[in-house]
């Protein structure tokens, strides 16, 4: 089936309007030149990236549980998330966060802590006294667009 595929792969290049998928068995027409069908989509490169990435974020916060904040990734994705949220209004408590990224209670805390020792962040309290975290070079002139209402 190797030279079918060929040919069905030489005759689509001769028509740029139609991309046959490059997984083998499959014969799909693919959209907008992509080079793989929507049922096979996991193969393209940036999915695939996705899928990694998410991948090792799952990985990365488990050992952030079991191994405290020295095991935090600071340039990872949940790093980033943190950071976003924070950004957002300069101040949280370490409850919206949990809540706003679903992450697990230790496996958060042991992420600020990192971020604390980084200086990134300072760890307070609230009037209620709820442990609270803020952003040490806050910018307002940052803040996303959604959040100006
Ligand atoms: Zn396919």
């Amino acid at each position: 089936m190797r030279s079918l595929k060929a040919l069905q792969m030489a005759v689509a290049a001769t028509n740029k309007e139609v991309t046959i998928c490059r997984v083998d068995q499959c014969q799909q027409t693919t959209r907008e030149g992509k080079s793989f069908c929507t049922d096979h989509i996991e193969f393209q490169p940036y999915i695939r990236d996705l899928i990694k990435r998410m991948a090792d974020r799952k990985l990365e916060d488990e050992q952030v549980r079991r191994e405290g904040s020295k095991a935090v990734n600071l340039d990872g994705i949940t790093a980033g998330e943190i950071l976003l949220h924070l950004r957002q209004g300069g101040t949280r408590t370490e409850e919206r966060l949990e809540r706003e990224t679903r992450l697990d209670k230790v496996i958060i805390h042991n992420y600020l802590v990192r971020l604390s020792m980084e200086g990134t962040i300072k760890f307070g309290r609230t009037s209620r006294n709820n442990t609270c975290v803020r952003l040490v070079n806050y910018d307002p002139s940052q803040l996303l667009e959604e959040d100006n209402g």
